[in-house]
């Protein structure tokens, strides 16, 4: 794992500590209707702020591919933050520019600046060094405490580390620190859940853990493609990708400690749609004209008596259709077999993360991440960029 300073090692005292977050959240207009990313950001900004720093924040939103969207404006996150944090939040009109410098300087020990859209700009995702220079001039310390965006090398993720002092903010560290203890040790078994459409995305993750897991279970359409290179008939079933990539994972297996378990049944339907009329079938006998949209109940039990047993669990994808009924039955029962176990527990990615949520399951995991493909990135045993950064 990289050495980097934390904000603990730092004295900000006095100073104007320019900080990443990740305030990408879902708006309805002008409201934010999902605050668990500002709220994430809460511990550093007001240990900054306890400190004596003056704190400006800043963050990407959406996708506005380089243009001023007043659709991907931070002002609502402004709003938010400024609520959850019982103190005023001053709103830049940019992110970069004279205007926005001259707020920088006025700021006081306490004060907190949301700078506009970093994506405003190109020069963002194109990690720009001028524009990466221009955001640093704004403060004096840099700390990324963006986890969600750590494996994009961006100008406010990466390039302006190069002309602050840098350092981690705590929810970095933690994210860091509780990903870094699946890979490094752990306790056995360790049981990894997959689900989710696309192969392509998980490739990396079960190529890594190979050798490391006990149990790799794979549920979610991108069982499919495996059920297939095991000779099976899917129907209509998704079925994303080269066969040869899970043709390879399946081989790398044989031999190892890692056992692949792929569901024994699914749910089918001959459409996808919100109460399509449906079945249980066993995979062997998966007609033509129907696809699986989620795993049967058979498959729940087995899954849930491998996750029972689990020392160690890392989940990250839907076990099947989860945003329609009842297709969303096979997650919701993973989600609640994960909470119940004694295990050591992370989830990652939207859909897991919301099924945990809209469970009430969330506070019953030992730590949910707030970045979907960062975790998985992290998990493949990749360096991300936005922590190679901070590296002394
Ligand atoms: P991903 O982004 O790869 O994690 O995939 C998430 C998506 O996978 C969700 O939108 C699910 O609806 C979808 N999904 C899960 N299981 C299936 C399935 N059996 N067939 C089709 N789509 C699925």
């Amino acid at each position: 794992m990289n050495k980097f300073n934390t904000i603990r090692d730092i004295d900000v005292k006095g100073k104007r500590v320019l900080v990443r977050v990740d305030f990408n959240v879902p708006l309805d207009g002008e409201k934010v209707t999902d605050d668990t990313r500002i709220r994430a950001a809460l511990p550093t900004i007001e240990a900054l702020l306890k400190e004596g720093a003056s704190v400006i924040l800043m963050s990407h939103l959406g996708r506005p591919k380089g243009k001023k969207d007043p659709k991907y404006s931070l002002k609502p996150a402004a709003a938010r933050l400024a609520e959850l944090l019982g103190r005023e939040v001053k709103m830049a009109p940019d992110c970069i520019g004279e205007e926005v410098a001259n707020m920088a300087k006025e700021l006081k020990a306490g004060d907190v600046l949301l700078l506009e859209n970093v994506r405003f700009y190109a020069q963002e995702t194109d990690n720009d060094e001028a524009f990466a220079k221009e955001l640093a001039s704004l403060g004096e310390v840099y700390v990324n405490d963006a986890f969600g965006s750590a494996h994009r090398a961006h100008a406010s993720t990466t390039g302006i580390a190069k002309f602050l002092p840098a350092a981690a903010g705590l929810l970095m560290e933690r994210e860091l620190s509780e990903l870094g203890k699946l890979l490094d040790n752990p306790a056995e078994p360790f049981v990894v859940l997959l689900g989710g459409a696309k192969v392509s995305d998980k490739i990396g993750v079960m190529q890594n853990l190979i050798g490391k897991a006990d149990y790799i279970l794979v549920g979610g359409g991108m069982a499919f493609p495996f059920l297939k290179v095991r000779g099976l008939e899917i129907g209509k079933s998704l079925c994303d990708g080269d066969l040869e990539v899970p043709k390879s994972i399946l081989a790398k297996a044989e031999g190892t400690k890692t056992q692949i378990l792929l569901p024994i049944d699914v749910v089918a339907a001959a459409e996808l749609a919100e109460n399509a009329p449906n079945e249980n079938i066993d995979v062997e006998n998966i007609p033509a004209d129907k696809m699986g949209l989620d795993i049967g109940p058979k498959t729940v039990a087995k899954f849930q008596d491998i996750i029972a047993q689990a020392k160690t669990i890392f989940w990250n994808g839907p076990m099947g259709v989860f945003e329609k009924k009842p297709f969303d039955l096979g997650t919701r029962r993973v989600a609640q077999a994960v909470a119940d176990s004694q295990a050591r527990s992370v989830v990652g990615g939207g859909d897991s993360v919301a099924a945990l949520t809209q469970a009430g399951l969330a506070p019953k995991i030992t730590h949910v991440s707030t970045g979907g493909g960062a975790s998985l990135e992290f998990v493949e045993g990749r360096q991300l960029p936005g922590v190679v950064a901070l590296s002394k």
